[in-house]
């Protein structure tokens, strides 16, 4: 693929030459379009010395370590996210790391591919926005689309339902406790006044809850 920039140069858009890849990858060019272009004549000292520099074998060999173009900025993200769900400084037990992934992956689930932040108020209103970047690699001042911020929706049906067990919960150590009480009943059915002033107000309190 990389070699095939040699005859692309060239206005030449197919080869049979090659083991992979026989045409390049963008769509046919018409005659127009051709003509707005500026190719290399085929074996010129410019295109010689262009061919020098992309058969170099150092850089071919360089070139068999590439990642096969891959970006890695939205892995960062996701590191990131992990990192605020499982600080480095902090030590947690397996169950715990475990949970904390899964909420890790929850949530980048839930966040990704957020769409573009829209002005809500001002002149601007219900344009997409952007921000100014200078990129370090390019040394060009660029406008970054801004995203919608992230939000944390799906943790909601998770928190009721976590709510709603542990309410569960609760009734039953209530009834138990209600149910093992031995003090006289007439402490559970007393006012808030007389369980300030009783010893028993731990389990007074609990029977009071139930009754
Ligand atoms: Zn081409």
């Amino acid at each position: 693929m990389w070699l095939s920039i040699l005859h692309h140069i060239s206005n030449i858009h197919s080869c049979d030459s090659a083991d992979l890849y026989h045409q390049c990858a963008h769509p046919p060019l018409s005659n127009a379009e051709a003509r707005t272009k500026k190719w290399l004549t085929l074996n010129s000292p410019a295109h010689e010395a262009l061919k020098a520099v992309v058969m170099d074998r150092n850089l071919l060999k360089d070139i068999q370590q590439l990642s096969l173009c891959c970006h890695t900025g939205k892995l960062k993200v996701y590191h990131s996210v992990y990192t605020k769900y499982s600080p480095k400084r902090q030590h947690f037990s397996f169950k715990g790391m475990v949970a904390r992934t899964q909420l890790t992956a929850l949530d980048h689930n839930a966040n990704a591919g957020r769409q573009q932040a829209y002005t809500s108020i001002g002149d601007n209103e219900g344009k997409p926005q952007y921000k100014v970047v200078f990129p370090k690699h390019t040394k060009k001042w660029v406008a970054k689309p801004v995203m919608a911020k992230t939000t944390q929706d799906h943790l909601k049906p998770m928190l009721d339902t976590v709510v709603a067990r542990k309410s569960k919960k609760k009734t039953r150590k209530k009834f138990k406790d209600y149910k093992t009480c031995k003090h006289p009943s007439k402490y559970c059915k007393q006012t808030q006044a007389s369980k300030r002033t009783s010893n028993c107000q731990p389990h007074i309190k609990i029977c009071l809850n139930i009754l």
